[in-house]
């Protein structure tokens, strides 16, 4: 990197200086305010200004700082699922090909913008109505994660007497909590005799 070098919003100075493991450089950003930076982050395109364009495009949204980071992160995981083959959540996302549209995929201005207008807020994620479908406008709503939670449990089938249900249908059937079912499920208990028994365990143990 040279003086006058050009990069975003910044432009290099000069006076690198290694600071432990990194090297930092003073940039002057178009707003005018000088700051030294770790030049590896301007190089490499993740730091594009002195952090006003980053105030400025929460802004543009209505959001704070940590409203926006939430909201990049709710696109930022949804693409991870669907494309990063490392994603521990891959295998039922993207290996399953859910994909994320053309609009939003590499955009995250035009998912934010959708966001926003679907009412977003910092306390709910995205969830896809038809689980067989992407992330797409047309499929998605935001919810909290206790509805998100419900909807997993709602998804789970299990065939009992010969009947194939969702979990949360079972339990309303049986007049069971579904809280405690679902938590049973988690526990690895596969057997309807167990899973849908309406007492404690313990009891179930007691009398067998
Ligand atoms: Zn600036």
């Amino acid at each position: 990197m040279i003086k006058g070098d050009r990069f975003c919003r910044l432009v290099y100075l000069g006076e690198s200086q290694k600071i432990k493991k990194h090297t930092y450089g003073m940039f002057r950003c178009d707003c005018g305010r000088e700051k030294r930076i770790r030049i590896d982050g301007v190089s490499g395109g993740q730091i594009k200004s002195c952090g006003c364009l980053y105030h400025e495009r929460c802004n543009e949204f209505g959001l704070n700082s940590i409203e926006y980071e939430r909201l990049y992160n709710v696109w930022a995981n949804m693409r991870k699922r669907c494309y990063d083959t490392k994603s521990d959540r891959y295998y039922a996302y993207g290996a399953k090909g859910i994909t994320v549209c053309d609009e939003w995929k590499d955009d995250f201005h035009a998912f934010a913008k959708f966001a926003i207008d679907n009412g977003w807020n910092s306390k709910l994620s995205i969830e896809r109505i038809d689980l067989a479908k992407g992330y797409e406008p047309q499929n998605c709503i935001f919810i909290t994660m206790k509805q998100q939670a419900r909807n997993k449990t709602s998804n789970i089938k299990v065939n009992y007497n010969g009947e194939i249900k969702c979990i949360a249908e079972w339990c309303e059937v049986l007049g069971l909590n579904d809280k405690r079912t679902y938590r049973r499920y988690q526990l690895g208990i596969r057997n309807p005799d167990i899973l849908f028994y309406p007492g404690d365990l313990r009891g179930l143990r007691r009398r067998a």
